[in-house]
């Protein structure tokens, strides 16, 4: 699929390591592992959370998303 941003099909699929912080300093952080697209021409990245993650996100509490 070519880049949404450049429309290049120049790309590269990465595995990365992201730690989102909420602004809610309390929360716990949530690590994610997602597959991320680069476009190699404009640097535009794109990548999907995974489902568990996803939950944990939403509910601002990796704890709760851990047991
Ligand atoms: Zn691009």
């Amino acid at each position: 699929m070519p880049c949404k941003s450049c429309g290049s099909v120049n790309q590269q699929k990465c595995s990365a390591e992201m730690c989102i912080h909420f602004s809610d300093i309390d929360k716990p952080v949530v690590w994610l592992f997602p597959e991320v697209v680069v476009c190699l021409d404009c640097g535009t990245a794109e990548l999907a959370v995974p489902e568990a993650e996803l939950r944990q996100l939403a509910k601002g509490d990796a704890a709760a998303a851990a047991g």
